[in-house]
């Protein structure tokens, strides 16, 4: 359990020797704070379109020290606004293209992997999602018809019954689920680290161990000089409040995880996963796992509270309370495996911060006035969203005509969260109504109406 900062940074293919940082005064074209996905992909992609643009990463840690080096390794086509959210404020098209884009998204994660040489365990076999109560059922059920009503096909989303959603997934108490194809699972760290090193070869300079003390028009202060820049890209996601002003434009919410011991071939015999399927189930508190390319189960979950002022420190990635619920959560999914294939060592334990806007929505944009650019707010589902964030930024930076920059996300402004205590006490009180509302539901089995409230907060 002592990674120090997440299982996968620990397996990555190389040894993390921070890169040289900041040393006085820097002068570059295009300057961006943070190297997880948001940044990396847009310098990856910048650089490809304009080989001649002078671009610098500024990382306060090592690339892939966020998020993008710890997450569940879902590379999929979620996006956090639903359809239904998302057709509200920009009628139905737009969201459609914006959902289709995130389709090709994940193929398009996969082709630069290949191409860059990125062994970053990329296979596509999709998410089941389980449902495993009679509420769980009714909301799979209601995803697929909203799916449907937008256009979407059994091609992209379709019910599924119980035997074919056991066969799937082996858990317990399945009464049938969810299926998309367009998902794969991937070892995150193994994609940051290496793309960092892509972005190198295509001339990206990374400086490592400089924090950014301030990003204002053409300028990021760091604690080791200034980088002067005509463009500045904010990609700080979870960690974005800490820099000043911008302490209410995304709240640090934590998702923790765990990974076992590879499990043995008479375990996933009965446990299936057999494409390596991302899953998860219908409850409403978000669950994810994985089938890694080594055999083990890697699981996390949301449910760590939120801390008071958006603080964000190394010690909330490890809450023993939460991490000793998701090893009862996973074996609650195999009661039937687990005790007779022996108990599952859970060998590793992290988590981390993910940004999260009052409104719930993903956003990036350029304002061309002052240079500044930002892409985050991606509410868990940043894999592959940062990558589209990234080819959309390099499109606004140089001012590439395309359907990306036309997606209704672009531009979009957040309102600011609530000031403390109020945001507190919302985040945590959301947090709290819907784990109530599950422990209802298992009760009831029904659907809780406590459990509608909160999707329709969060934008479901
Ligand atoms: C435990 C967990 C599980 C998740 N699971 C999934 C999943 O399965 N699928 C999915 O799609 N999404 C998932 N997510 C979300 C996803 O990982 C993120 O949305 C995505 O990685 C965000 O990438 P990013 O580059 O914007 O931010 P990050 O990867 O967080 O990178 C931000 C970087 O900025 C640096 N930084 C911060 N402040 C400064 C500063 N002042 N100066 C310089 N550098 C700074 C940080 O050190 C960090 O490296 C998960 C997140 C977590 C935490």
């Amino acid at each position: 359990m002592s990674d120090p900062v997440s299982y996968w940074m620990s397996s990555v293919d190389d040894d993390l020797t921070p890169r040289p940082g900041v040393d006085g005064d820097v002068e570059a074209d295009v300057a961006i704070v943070g190297a997880g996905y948001t940044g990396l992909w847009t310098a990856y992609y910048l650089a490809g379109l304009a080989p001649r643009l002078r671009i610098v990463v500024v990382e306060a840690e090592i690339a892939g020290f966020g998020a993008s080096g710890r997450n569940g390794g879902w590379c999929s086509a979620l996006y956090p606004e639903s359809l239904t959210g998302l057709a509200r404020r920009h009628g139905a098209e737009r969201p459609v293209a914006l959902y289709q884009e995130m389709q090709r998204t994940v193929d398009e994660v996969g082709r630069v992997a290949a191409t860059e040489g990125i062994d970053c365990h990329f296979h596509k076999g999709g998410t089941v999602v389980l449902a495993r109560s009679a509420a769980q059922l009714a909301r799979a059920r209601d995803e697929v018809e909203e799916a449907r009503s937008f256009g979407f096909g059994e091609e992209d989303l379709r019910l599924l019954g119980a035997d074919e959603a056991r066969q799937r997934c082996g858990a317990s108490r399945v009464l049938g689920g969810t299926y998309t194809p367009h998902c794969a699972a991937i070892h995150p760290a193994r994609l940051a680290r290496g793309l960092a090193r892509v972005v190198e070869r295509r001339g990206v300079r990374i400086y490592e161990q400089t924090p950014a003390t301030a990003l204002e028009a053409r300028t990021v202060h760091t604690v080791r000089g200034r980088v002067r820049a005509d463009v500045v890209v904010r990609a700080t996601e979870g960690y974005t409040p800490a820099l000043p002003g911008q302490r209410r434009t995304l709240a640090p919410i934590y998702s923790l995880m765990i990974a076992t011991e590879p499990l043995p071939p008479e375990f996933w015999a009965r446990a299936g996963l057999a494409e390596r399927e991302t899953f998860s189930d219908h409850r409403n508190l978000i669950i994810y796992g994985q089938r890694t390319a080594d055999d083990r189960l890697a699981f996390g979950g949301r449910g760590a509270p939120y801390h008071y002022g958006s603080a964000v420190r190394t010690s909330y990635d490890r809450e023993p309370r939460i991490h000793v619920a998701l090893a009862h959560s996973l074996r609650g999914l195999f009661p039937d495996l687990f005790p007779r294939l022996g108990e599952p060592r859970i060998a590793h334990a992290w988590g981390g911060p993910l940004g999260v806007a009052r409104d719930w929505t993903a956003s990036v944009g350029y304002d061309r006035q002052t240079g500044l650019a930002w892409g985050g707010g991606y509410v868990g589902d940043g894999v592959a969203t940062a990558n589209l964030a990234g080819r959309t930024l390099a499109h606004l930076i140089t001012g590439t005509d395309s359907d990306l920059t036309a997606l209704p996300w672009v531009g979009h402004r957040w309102r600011r969260w609530e000031p403390e205590p109020l945001r507190w006490l919302g985040v945590n009180a959301g947090l709290w109504a819907t784990a109530t509302a599950d422990r209802t539901e298992a009760r009831r089995g029904r659907p809780s109406r406590l459990a509608r409230v909160v999707h329709r907060f969060t934008g479901g």
